[in-house]
């Protein structure tokens, strides 16, 4: 594993310029698992050059060039599914099952945009004028900075990289600062694939505030593309408007799910628990608010909480269900949430409390928790948790229902179970969110377009219209 020398510039693996490093732990026991460049604004902007440079040759390949580079790192990530996926548990803290899958669904949108490179069409449009025609082309839009997060440390890399270097443009990519190993690891399969210098470029650092600086504001920089917190996102949509960058952003989420009378209570509470509890919670699609109609509440409760005992906490390569929260904020925010309930009627079902047992006491760990009569005086119902807690809220019919679900800022995902077509259906089209599961807690595919609506984010990713974030139109008048 690199020590150190974890920037990847103009195809060169480097040091920080004055050798610094920050350390990389195992959130499960604290203990150092690594240390990675910490780099400042000088590397990040020698990075923006570096991509700079490559833009011509780069957008100037064909797309079957560019499809052939994805099709090789698909391939080498394939086969170094298991590597990845250990790497993985050990600096982010999922299961290695979780892991495992991560990486098959990051591998996927490198094969995904590797074809999607080669329909970049564009069209003809009939002129309201004789002897004059219209053309629309699709051209990359240059240089691109990508900001991504620690939860899904690899996929979300490729779900940025993929359609970026697809389309013809060239990046420089940060990403957090937890988990920078799986970031060079990508960048290392990438290089293999016999990645141009200066195409792709990676900056790790431990000061993401110093090193987003010139990413977001850089007149080199055409296109910012972000995942992470709301707050932050918003912070970076302000710094990129000075010179009308283009935006990609994936934020926060607060989904609902909502329980009809008409569903199965025990198969909709085993969804409930695998999409709650995915990733020990901390992941944007994960539901915040469970509402459930009134009179399948008990039995929809008694299963949620029979499969919750049954979650096995613990380290990740131990085949363990819960894993540990990432960070101390990270659990103290998971902390301060059930106290805030608890204390304004929130009845405690399961769990509540940190977990202290032999061998966890190092790590984050928090015992996945159901909370029932949740209301709307409580933080829970209105911040994003991202922790392993289900919040339980009763409701009485549809028109509630809907007025409910939609009672939030955010717009990222939403689920419903009923079985009951045409109400499945008038639900999913009046949810005001980006994603809708119907009977379904993954809607999710490299072939589907990803997003959100209001403070969950701007554009999709993914889909075919993942690249289009990443293309430029442009229309060419032409009279003969
Ligand atoms: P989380 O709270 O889930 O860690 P963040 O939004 O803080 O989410 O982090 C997501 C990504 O944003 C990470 O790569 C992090 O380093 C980066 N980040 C955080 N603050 C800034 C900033 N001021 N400028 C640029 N990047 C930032």
């Amino acid at each position: 594993m690199r020590q150190g020398d974890t920037l990847y510039i103009d195809g060169e693996w480097t040091a920080a310029d004055r050798g610094g490093t920050f350390p990389v732990t195992d959130p499960a026991n604290g203990t150092e698992i690594g240390r990675a460049a910490d780099a400042g604004r000088a590397e990040t902007e020698r990075a923006i050059a570096a991509a700079q440079a490559a833009f011509p040759g780069w957008s100037g390949r064909t797309a079957y060039e560019r499809a052939a580079v994805l099709d090789t790192a698909h391939r080498l990530m394939t086969e170094q599914c298991e590597e990845l996926a250990q790497l993985m548990t050990r600096e982010q803290g999922k299961s290695l099952k979780a892991a495992r899958n991560e990486v098959k669904y990051a591998a996927d949108f490198l094969s995904w945009f590797a074809e999607e490179a080669k329909r970049v069409y564009g069209a003809t449009l009939p002129s309201n004028r004789a002897g004059h025609r219209f053309f629309v082309l699709r051209q990359p839009l240059g240089v691109v900075s990508a900001i991504t997060p620690w939860n899904y440390p690899v996929s979300m890399i490729t779900r940025k990289v993929a359609p970026a270097i697809a389309a013809g443009c060239t990046m420089v990519l940060k990403p957090a600062e937890q988990t920078p190993l799986c970031a060079v690891a990508v960048f290392e399969i990438l290089a293999e694939a016999g990645l141009p210098a200066g195409v792709a470029n990676l900056v790790t650092t431990g000061r993401p505030a110093e090193v987003g600086e010139p990413l977001v504001t850089s007149p080199a920089v055409r296109k910012l593309t972000f995942t992470g917190s709301t707050q932050v996102g918003k912070l970076l949509a302000g710094q990129a408007a000075g010179d009308m960058k283009r935006l990609s952003m994936e934020l926060g989420g607060h989904a609902p799910f909502v329980v009809f009378d008409d569903a199965d209570p025990v198969h909709a509470a085993k969804g409930a628990a695998l999409v709650k509890f995915l990733n020990t919670g901390q992941a944007c699609i994960c539901p915040n608010r469970i509402y459930v109609h009134r009179s399948i509440m008990d039995p929809f409760a008694a299963a949620l909480v029979d499969r919750v005992k049954r979650l096995k906490i613990g380290r990740g390569d131990g085949g363990c269900d819960i894993g540990p929260l990432v960070d101390e904020a990270a659990l103290a925010k998971v902390q301060r949430q059930v106290a805030d309930a608890t204390a304004k009627g929130a009845r405690l079902l399961v769990g509540g409390e940190r977990v202290l047992d032999e061998g966890l006491a190092q790590g984050q760990f928090f015992a996945p928790t159901v909370l029932a009569d949740v209301d709307s005086t409580m933080t829970i119902y209105r911040e994003e948790t991202f922790g392993p807690v289900a919040a339980l809220i009763p409701f009485d019919d549809e028109a509630e229902a809907i007025e409910l679900a939609n009672d939030t800022e955010y717009g990222l995902a939403s689920y419903v179970y009923t079985k009951d077509l045409a109400r499945a259906l008038r639900f999913a089209e009046a949810l005001q969110f980006g994603i809708v599961g119907v009977n379904d807690i993954n809607p999710t595919a490299a072939a589907a377009p990803f997003g959100g609506v209001g403070v969950s984010g701007l554009g999709r990713e993914g889909g075919a219209q993942g690249i289009d974030e990443y293309l430029d139109v442009k229309l060419v008048g032409i009279s003969i």
